[in-house]
């Protein structure tokens, strides 16, 4: 868009239109600096919601009040507490409520979504990632090649950007799947990458991963929550995400998992299992003989972190209320707009050139934007940060931020933008 300004008032009129500006209040702003804060790292961690305090205490409550009787006795029993949480999640994701349950962390759910989905075989072994995949998601699949006995450098098949590029290109991973897909057992890539905020086209890329006999599972992690997902008409196979980013769920808060119907409904098909998959008619019968519960509720191992769960559903309510289309729509603009203000301050300055790695195209991107700062080093950041500006910075020179839609402002872009001009060195 080529009419937006640098300007405070143009900031304020775009606030005063934008539908969802009255969730802003919706959410503590971090207090610990003298100035306001600007927080743009709800890819890192997402805010507080102000009524999350409500959803615990009602459970802190209970326990208090109950005891063990608050699991079938709690306004809501903890026995069956996950299921409050599972349409606001599988709408998010695109998928059925029985293709969905939020259990465990994510690195675990990506564990034992592995045990099940990467069952290599005779030349089948491979697993093909995006290169510098999350640390996290890198080691899982390094364990779990090894588990199958296999070596990493010759079962985990890289896509890196090519030579002077930043950003993968699609039509290598769709290149890569067809030479080397009866030799792709598994494709797990992240929906949209941390780094360098590249949003994938998963529709494609699970077709061609079937076509090629693959499995095909993502690591939501930053796309939950951040742009429309609809897992189930792609027919994706299984995936993972956190809910602390974009979600707003609390500091290590409880994970989603999504397997698609095809799988959930087979009871045959390989898993680790704990009591909280096993049928729940028969639960507390604790006879041995394990029967998976249908859907993905057959994943779950152990009976569910009640406070975690309380503060994913306090967010959740949030999302049903906005609702997905809302989010996205709000967020293009207000990425366009950060992108703006970014290039504005990059052609006023001489000393530094700002450019913005993430895509440009707003169908190849969520709500981050990653920014190589050429000619400038840490100390742009520092500075950055001691003007109240919560940001991440990668090595060498990276500095990735993400305006939330729910309740980051038009204000708020254009006050980084001033600060982004002082701290410049
Ligand atoms: C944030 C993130 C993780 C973190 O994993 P946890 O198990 O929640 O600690 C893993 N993978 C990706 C891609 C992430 O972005």
């Amino acid at each position: 868009m080529n009419n937006y300004k640098n300007d405070l008032s143009f900031a304020r009129e775009c606030d005063s239109k934008d539908p969802l500006a009255e969730y802003r209040s919706e959410f503590y702003f971090p207090t610990f600096h003298e100035k306001e804060v600007i927080y743009f790292t709800g890819n890192s961690l997402g805010l507080q919601p102000k009524r999350t305090k409500s959803f615990i205490e009602q459970e802190l409550n209970d326990w208090a009040k109950w005891g063990v009787e608050g699991h079938f006795e709690a306004h809501n029993p903890w026995f069956s507490y996950h299921e409050l949480l599972t349409s606001k999640a599988a709408k998010i994701v695109g998928a059925l409520d029985k293709e969905v349950v939020i259990t465990h962390s994510l690195t675990t759910n990506l564990h034992l979504l592995m045990v099940s989905f990467y069952r290599p075989e005779g030349k089948r072994f491979k697993i093909l990632c995006e290169g510098k995949a999350f640390p996290s998601d890198q080691y899982a699949l390094e364990s779990q090649v090894k588990f199958h006995g296999y070596e990493p450098k010759d079962a985990i098949l890289e896509i890196f950007p090519r030579e002077g590029e930043h950003l993968i290109r699609e039509e290598d991973i769709l290149a890569t799947i067809e030479a080397q897909g009866d030799e792709i057992a598994l494709i797990l890539i992240g929906g949209v990458n941390y780094y360098t905020g590249q949003l994938f086209d998963m529709k494609s890329i699970t077709a061609a991963g079937h076509k090629a006999g693959a499995v095909v599972g993502f690591d939501l992690a930053h796309a939950a929550g951040n742009v429309e997902l609809d897992l189930h008409d792609w027919e994706v196979d299984f995936a993972a995400w956190c809910t602390y980013k974009y979600l707003n769920s609390s500091p290590g808060g409880v994970s989603g998992m999504y397997v698609h119907e095809r799988h959930a409904s087979n009871p045959n098909l390989p898993r680790f299992a704990g009591w909280w998959g096993h049928d729940k008619d028969v639960r507390f019968k604790m006879e041995p003989g394990f029967q998976p519960m249908e859907g993905a509720e057959g994943w779950q191992l152990s009976n569910a972190p009640i406070l975690g769960m309380a503060a994913h559903l306090a967010s959740l309510t949030i999302f049903d209320e906005v609702g997905m289309p809302a989010i996205s729509q709000k967020r293009d603009d207000l990425t366009a707009y950060l992108e703006f203000i970014i290039h504005a301050i990059s052609s006023s300055s001489e000393k530094v050139d700002f450019e913005i790695i993430t895509p440009r195209d707003k169908t190849k991107r969520g709500a981050q934007l990653s920014i190589l700062a050429h000619g400038q080093g840490k100390d742009l950041f520092d500075a950055l940060s001691a003007s109240g500006v919560v940001a991440d910075w990668r090595e060498p020179n990276v500095i990735r931020i993400a305006p939330a839609p729910l309740y980051n402002s038009y204000e708020d872009v254009y006050h980084f933008g001033q600060r982004l001009k002082a701290a410049i060195c």
